[in-house]
């Protein structure tokens, strides 16, 4: 067996020497900052849960190339079932975080390349696919986070890599060497970036002949030598340092703990590099890439849901209103949109098919729709959440007025739902629902995975339009 505890994933971080830049100082140790240990915590639910006999089947896989018992998170998706687990997983373990547990990118990178250079090799007569399975090896025998590097910081939109005024706001390479590459640029937005073991850097879209130096996909160490991390500000971070129920879930946070990396002439040997120049095979790792993501939405922010629905029917209790008509049919709406974003992460796993490679790989309309109605479910459950709970959520006093023993008995006094239900639960299932429905979670299910307008225009590519309109033509006559 090839698992870690969670200790042993915290400790693990402790031996990666990286320079990570917050709010002006450095983090030494991610495990026990108070701004990064929440995405530190949630990511060892990914371990903890591997390694619970309940969660087994689900949370762990028998490896393909070893036949190992191995993490669901390093494991390439056999069957039908194993994408269908892969949802349950995610949406079982964000309802025990309440918000992004980040391992899910590198599962997903590893994933894409399996098949991908797989069929590069076929194609070109590379041999990439072979590197890339003692990588994967590794990583499965060591229980590696990953974290899936892909979005360029992209400059002047409207313009190719090659294009830009300065060449480094697309990861390319500098210099090829007879032992590897040397890459420069950065990638923004990375979930889990400052604890995880592995990066695994892909291209952020399709290249064309004359981007090819930025056509790459590689995997360094984290500690590689000239990489630096910018850790990102969320809403509210400032309550990490100023108490606990403020933070709403102060064990796991919120999102995914995002950060920039720099990339500043990194070096990576040949042995880990997966694409370099072949810039056709950019798009469909791309494709990949991104269709396994988009049907995880549909599983850990499912999860997520739960747990806001969970929040505002127990406040609901609290308050009094739970058995009134309106609160109930909100409640009934909020379940109701959960389920269909669940409904699409399974259908999509459900119509996976086999790659050349023998990977599976969901289907990719269907993966594309879950997470489109990601951006418009999960707005309105938060919506219906805050219509729900009402105007103090955006006014609660703070948790070092409720503990001051002047004021606290004021508040104590004041905001008493006079059920049985004390105000200290009511103030914190508040911050929890406030947590979960405003801020960074808002623009993470917008964003992450891909922007909507982004997944529209591969919809529309993907939607057999052709097929739809001789389907209507044949119904109202025009074609015999
Ligand atoms: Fe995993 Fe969801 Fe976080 Fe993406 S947003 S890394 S799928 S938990």
């Amino acid at each position: 067996m090839a698992l870690m505890t969670a200790d042993q994933y915290r400790d693990s971080l402790k031996e990666l020497k990286r320079t990570i830049h917050f709010m002006g100082s450095k983090i030494e140790d991610v495990a026990s900052h108070l701004a990064t240990r929440p995405h530190v915590n949630a990511a060892a639910m990914t371990y903890e849960m591997a390694l619970d006999p309940q969660f087994e089947n689900l949370c762990t896989a028998t490896s393909h190339l070893s036949g190992k018992r191995i993490s669901r998170f390093t494991h390439i998706h056999q069957s039908p079932e194993d994408l269908v687990k892969k949802v349950k997983m995610l949406r079982l373990i964000a309802q025990r975080t309440g918000s992004c547990f980040q391992r899910c990118v590198g599962l997903d990178a590893l994933n894409s390349l399996f098949g991908v250079t797989y069929e590069m090799d076929h194609k070109l007569g590379t041999s990439y696919h072979q590197r890339f399975l003692n990588y994967l090896s590794y990583v499965q025998e060591k229980d590696l986070m990953c974290t899936g590097a892909m979005t360029d910081p992209k400059g002047d939109r409207h313009l190719p890599p090659s294009k830009q005024k300065d060449p480094d706001l697309y990861l390319h390479v500098v210099q090829k060497r007879e032992d590897g590459i040397v890459v420069r640029g950065a990638k923004a937005h990375q979930t889990g970036a400052v604890n995880s073991h592995e990066i695994i850097a892909m291209p952020t879209a399709a290249m064309e002949a004359a981007d090819e130096a930025y056509a790459l996909a590689f995997a360094i160490p984290a500690d590689a030598p000239g990489l630096l991390y910018i850790f990102g500000r969320q809403t509210n971070d400032s309550r990490k340092w100023e108490g606990e129920i403020d933070q709403g879930n102060a064990c796991y946070g919120t999102v995914g703990g995002e950060a920039l990396i720099v990339f500043q002439d990194v070096f990576v040997p040949w042995e880990r590099v997966f694409l370099c120049g072949e810039y056709e095979f950019t798009g469909p790792l791309v494709d990949r890439f991104a269709s396994y993501h988009r049907q995880n939405y549909g599983g850990c922010k499912a999860g997520n849901c739960d747990i806001i629905i969970g929040a505002v029917s127990a406040l609901a209790f609290a308050q009094g209103v739970a058995g009134a008509s309106h609160i109930r049919d909100k409640v009934a709406e909020m379940v109701h949109l959960t389920e269909t974003l669940y409904s699409g992460a399974i259908a999509c796993s459900s119509e996976g098919n086999k790659t050349p490679s023998g990977a599976y790989f969901v289907h990719p309309l269907l993966a594309k729709t879950t997470k489109l109605n990601v951006t418009r479910f999960y707005y309105e459950v938060c919506r219906l959440a805050q219509d729900i709970a009402g105007g103090y959520l955006a006014t609660m006093p703070s948790e070092q007025d409720l503990k001051d023993p002047e004021v606290g008995k004021l508040i104590e006094k004041y905001l008493d739902p006079g059920t049985g239900a004390s105000t200290e639960e009511r103030l914190r299932l508040g911050r929890l629902i406030e947590n979960m429905t405003c801020g960074a979670p808002l623009v993470e299910v917008m964003h992450g995975a891909g922007s909507p307008q982004a997944m529209k225009i591969i919809l529309l590519r993907q939607a057999a339009l052709e097929q739809k309109m001789k389907l209507a033509k044949k119904l109202c006559g025009i074609d015999k």
